[in-house]
C-alpha cells in the first residue's frame, strides 16, 4: 500500500525543513513543489520574459526543461536547461516574482505534469500550497502548517541574511504578507487549508518538535 502525505502552508511556515526532517524520519522521499515554480520563474527572469505577459510565458513553457534529482541525503537539486540552479531559485527576486507566475493556469498545468512524473509511483511527501486541495485530494495524511506573521518574517529574514541579501524586518514582513495574499487570492488553486487537513501552528515549536508532532499522526 502506498502512502501519500500532503503538507501545505504559507511562506516560511517551516514546510521545507519539516518535510525534509519527516522524510528522513519516515524514510519516505519528499518533493518540494515550490522548487518547480521557482525554476520556471528563474528561467523567465534569466531570459528577460515579462512575468506579466501570460501569452509569452505559455509559449516559452515548451522550451523549459526542468529536472529534479533527490540526493541520498534528501537534498533536492534542480536543473534547468541542464544547469544546476538550486541556489539561484532561492534568490529573493525569484521569491517575489514566483506568485505572479504561479497564478497562470498554463504554468500550474505544466508544474502538475512535472509533479506527476516524479511522484507517480509509491510513497511521497509533497509540500506546497495546493497539495491537499488540488494535487493530492485523496492523500492519506494532510497537514496545514503555519506560524504567526512575525515568526515567519523573522525566519525568512534569517534565511536572507545568511545569503547576504539585506532587508529590514519590516520590509521582509511586508514581502511575506504580499506573497501570501497573492497565493491566497488567485483564482486557480489558491492557498487554503483543506477541510480534512490537520492544522499545526508551529510559532512556539522547535523544528524537531514540529517534525515529531506531524510524525505522531502517521501510521505506516
Ligand atoms: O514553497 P515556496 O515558497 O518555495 O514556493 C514558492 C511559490 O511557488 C509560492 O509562493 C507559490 O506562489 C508557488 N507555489 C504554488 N503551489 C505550490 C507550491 C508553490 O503556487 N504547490
Amino acid at each position: 500500500m502506498s502512502i501519500n502525505i500532503a503538507i501545505d502552508g504559507p511562506v516560511a511556515s517551516g514546510k521545507g525543513a519539516v518535510t525534509k526532517g519527516l522524510s528522513k524520519k519516515l524514510g519516505i522521499p519528499a518533493l518540494d513543489t515550490g522548487a518547480i515554480y521557482r525554476a520556471v520563474t528563474l528561467f523567465l527572469l534569466d531570459n528577460e520574459i515579462d512575468i506579466h505577459d501570460e501569452k509569452k510565458i505559455l509559449m516559452s513553457l515548451n522550451k523549459i526543461s526542468v529536472r529534479l534529482y533527490l540526493a541520498e541525503n534528501h537534498d533536492l537539486r534542480v536543473f534547468t536547461q541542464g544547469q544546476d540552479v538550486t541556489p539561484r531559485i532561492r534568490e529573493n527576486r525569484v521569491s517575489l516574482a514566483v506568485p505572479v507566475v504561479a497564478a497562470y493556469v498554463g504554468v500550474r498545468d505544466y508544474v502538475n505534469r512535472q509533479i506527476a512524473l516524479v511522484a507517480s509511483q509509491g510513497n511521497y511527501i509533497l509540500e506546497g500550497r495546493d497539495i491537499g486541495t488540488v494535487v493530492l485530494p485523496n492523500a492519506d495524511y494532510k497537514f496545514f502548517l503555519t506560524a504567526s506573521l512575525e515568526v515567519r518574517a523573522k525566519r525568512r529574514k534569517a534565511d536572507l541574511d545568511a545569503k547576504g541579501e539585506e532587508y529590514s524586518l519590516l520590509e521582509v514582513m511586508a514581502q511575506v504578507k504580499e506573497r501570501d495574499e497573492q497565493d491566497m487570492n488567485r483564482a486557480i488553486a489558491p492557498l487554503r487549508q483543506a477541510p480534512d487537513a490537520i492544522y499545526i501552528d508551529n510559532s512556539n515549536l522547535t523544528l524537531e518538535q514540529t517534525i515529531d508532532t506531524l510524525a505522531k499522526y502517521i501510521k505506516l
